[in-house]
C-alpha cells in the first residue's frame, strides 16, 4: 500500500506558506521522514486512494507526488506538495461528475429525466446537462440520485411526502398555530 490516508493530509487548509523554492521534477532525492533515506522524489502511480472531503478519490495516474522509494511512504501535504490542493479538488470535482452521469442513466431507466426534475425541483434540463458532463453537480445531490437509483421505488414516497402536510413533531404540542 503506498497510499497514505490522512494525518497530515488535507486537514491543513490550502494557502499554507510553503511555496515552492526550488524548481520541480528534477531528480535530487529528499529525505524520507518515516525511514530517514534521502529517496524522496516525485513519483506517479496508478491506484493511489485517497481520502477527500466525502469521497476516497482514485488519484490520477500522472500525478506526482513525492515518494519515498525505499519504504513506499507518500508524503501527502500541502507544504510537500503545494499544487495538492489543486489537483485534489480537480479530482474530486471530476468524480461529481462522472457519478451523477452514472445515477442519472441508471434512474432514466425507470424515470424519465423531466419527471425526476420536477420531483427533486431542479430546472428543466439540468439533468441532461449533468448527464452530459457539462457542471458540477452538489455531493448532496449526488447522494440523492445514488440513493434513488438504488431504490426508485422511493420516488413515489418523495412525491408523497411533498403533496402532503409535513406533520408537526415539535414540543409536545405545546403549542398551536393561531392560539
Ligand atoms: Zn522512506
Amino acid at each position: 500500500m503506498d497510499s497514505h490516508e490522512s494525518d497530515e493530509g488535507p486537514v491543513l487548509p490550502a494557502g499554507a506558506p510553503g511555496t515552492i523554492s526550488a524548481g520541480r521534477g528534477q531528480s535530487r532525492a529528499s529525505k524520507c521522514p518515516c525511514c530517514g533515506r534521502h529517496a524522496v522524489r516525485p513519483t506517479a502511480q496508478a491506484g493511489r486512494i485517497y481520502g477527500y472531503r466525502n469521497v476516497a478519490l482514485t488519484l490520477p495516474p500522472d500525478l506526482q507526488l513525492p515518494t519515498c522509494s525505499r519504504c513506499k511512504h507518500v508524503l501527502l501535504s500541502f507544504e510537500s506538495m503545494p499544487e495538492l490542493a489543486a489537483a485534489l479538488e480537480r479530482t474530486y470535482r471530476a468524480e461529481l461528475i462522472r457519478r451523477a452521469a452514472t445515477e442519472i442513466a441508471r434512474l432514466s431507466q425507470v424515470c424519465s429525466q423531466r419527471k425526476l426534475e420536477v420531483i427533486l425541483d431542479l430546472s428543466q434540463g439540468y439533468l441532461c446537462r449533468l448527464r452530459a458532463g457539462n457542471g458540477v453537480p452538489s455531493a448532496s445531490l449526488v447522494s440523492l440520485l445514488a440513493l434513488l437509483g438504488a431504490e426508485p421505488v422511493r420516488l413515489e414516497e418523495l412525491k408523497r411526502y411533498w403533496a402532503l402536510p409535513v406533520a408537526n413533531q415539535s414540543r409536545a404540542g405545546s403549542r398551536r398555530v393561531g392560539a
